[in-house]
C-alpha cells in the first residue's frame, strides 16, 4: 500500500511540475539546503587558486556539489589573489565572486591592510576568519578585525618552510579550510591534494610532502559550524546592470594602484645587504625588477623596503653573495 501511495504522490508531483510555468514552481523545490562559501585571500605565489581547487575537489570526493574559481589582478608574485570555493549538498545556483563568505582564509595577514584586497568585506555574522599567523592576538594588535566572527590561526608558512622548504601554502590552506568547514574527511583531503598537485605537474616527492603538510594542519585544527542554512527565498533571476566602458577601467591614481600601493607588504622574506662583502658591482641594481635598489655615493645599494616586494632576485644574482635573506617581521 505505501508503495502505491508513493507512486500516486510522485505522479501528482510530476504532473504539477510539468503543467506549471517555471516561475511558479514552489520554492521548496529550488531551495538550497546547505551551502558554505569560502573565500581565500593570498598573494601571487602562495597557492590561493590551488587551495580553492583542493578544497573543492576534497568536497566533491565527499559527494558534495562544488564550485571553485580564482580572480587575479596583476599576474605577479606577491600581488593580491582571491579564490572562492562553494560547497553545497544541493545544486549551486549562484555564480561568480563570493561576496558574503562563511569562512575567510587569510593566507597573508598583511593583506588585511590592503585597500584593494578588501579582505573582511561581507563576512557573515556567524562566520569565521582563519589567519595564517603565529597568533591571532598579534594580528589583532596590528589590524582591526570584525568583532562578531570567530577567529582561528595557525602558522602555515613556518610549517610549509619546515616540510616543503618553500613558503607555498596551497595544501596547508586547503587543509585548514577543509578542517574548519568540517565536511571533509582527512582521506578525501589527501586524495584531493594528490589529484590537484599531479595536475600542475609537481614531483611525486613534493606531492608526498604536501600530503604530510596537509595532514599536520588538518589534525591541528578543530571544525567550526559554518554551513549556512538557506531558508530565505532565492531570487531566480539575477538583475544584470549595464556596465559602461569607463566602469571597467580603474583610475591609475585610485587607492591601491601603483602610485599609492607599497609593494613592500608583499614580502615574506627580505634581502639584507652585507656591506662588508659588497663590492659595489651594481649587479643587484641592474636586476631588481621593482627599481627598489638605490645606489649610494659609494656605489653600494640601499634597499627601498617600502617597495621591495621580496622576489629575492638580487639575493640570487649577487656575485659575492653579499645579500642575505631574513624572514620579514611583518609577515607574522
Ligand atoms: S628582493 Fe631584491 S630584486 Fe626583489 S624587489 Fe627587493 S630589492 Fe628588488
Ligand atoms: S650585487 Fe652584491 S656585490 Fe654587487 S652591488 Fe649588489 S650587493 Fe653589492
Amino acid at each position: 500500500m505505501p508503495l502505491i501511495t508513493n507512486y500516486f504522490l510522485a505522479l501528482t508531483l510530476d504532473f504539477y511540475i510539468l503543467t506549471q510555468p517555471l516561475i511558479v514552481i514552489p520554492d521548496k523545490f529550488l531551495m538550497i539546503l546547505m551551502i558554505v562559501r569560502v573565500r581565500f585571500h593570498g598573494r601571487g605565489g602562495q597557492g590561493a587558486k590551488t587551495a580553492s581547487r583542493i578544497l573543492g575537489t576534497a568536497s566533491f570526493v565527499e559527494g558534495m556539489n562544488v564550485q571553485d574559481s580564482p580572480v587575479y589582478g596583476a599576474e605577479r608574485r606577491g600581488a593580491p589573489v582571491t579564490a572562492f570555493t562553494r560547497i553545497s549538498d544541493s545544486e549551486i545556483l549562484e555564480r561568480g565572486y563570493v561576496f558574503d563568505p562563511d569562512l575567510l582564509i587569510v593566507m597573508d595577514a598583511t593583506l588585511l591592510a590592503s585597500p584593494v584586497a578588501k579582505v573582511t568585506d561581507g563576512i557573515r555574522k556567524k562566520g569565521a576568519i582563519f589567519l595564517n599567523a603565529q597568533s591571532a592576538n598579534i594580528i589583532g594588535e596590528h589590524y582591526t578585525l570584525p568583532s562578531d566572527v570567530r577567529i582561528a590561526s595557525y602558522d602555515l608558512t613556518s610549517s610549509a618552510m619546515e616540510m616543503l622548504g618553500k613558503p607555498i601554502i596551497s595544501s596547508a590552506s586547503a587543509a585548514a579550510a577543509a578542517r574548519l568547514v568540517g565536511l571533509v574527511k582527512e582521506s578525501s583531503l589527501e586524495q584531493a591534494i594528490v589529484t590537484e598537485l599531479e595536475e600542475i605537474g609537481l614531483s611525486e616527492e613534493m606531492i608526498k610532502k604536501n600530503v604530510m603538510l596537509g595532514r599536520k594542519i588538518f589534525s591541528s585544527l578543530e571544525p567550526l559550524e559554518l554551513a549556512t542554512e538557506e531558508s530565505e527565498k532565492k531570487l531566480r533571476i539575477v538583475p544584470l546592470e549595464m556596465i559602461t566602458s569607463n566602469d571597467g577601467l580603474e583610475d591609475i591614481i585610485a587607492v591601491g594602484n601603483s602610485k599609492v600601493a607599497k609593494t613592500g607588504s608583499w614580502r615574506i622574506f627580505k634581502p639584507v645587504v652585507d656591506y662588508e662583502k659588497c663590492t659595489a658591482c651594481t649587479v643587484c641594481y641592474a636586476y631588481c625588477p621593482e627599481s627598489a635598489l638605490i645606489l649610494r655615493q659609494d656605489g653600494k645599494p640601499e634597499i627601498d623596503y617600502d617597495n621591495c616586494k621580496g622576489c629575492l632576485i638580487c639575493y640570487r644574482e649577487c656575485p659575492p653573495k653579499a645579500i642575505n635573506i631574513e624572514r620579514e617581521v611583518i609577515a607574522f
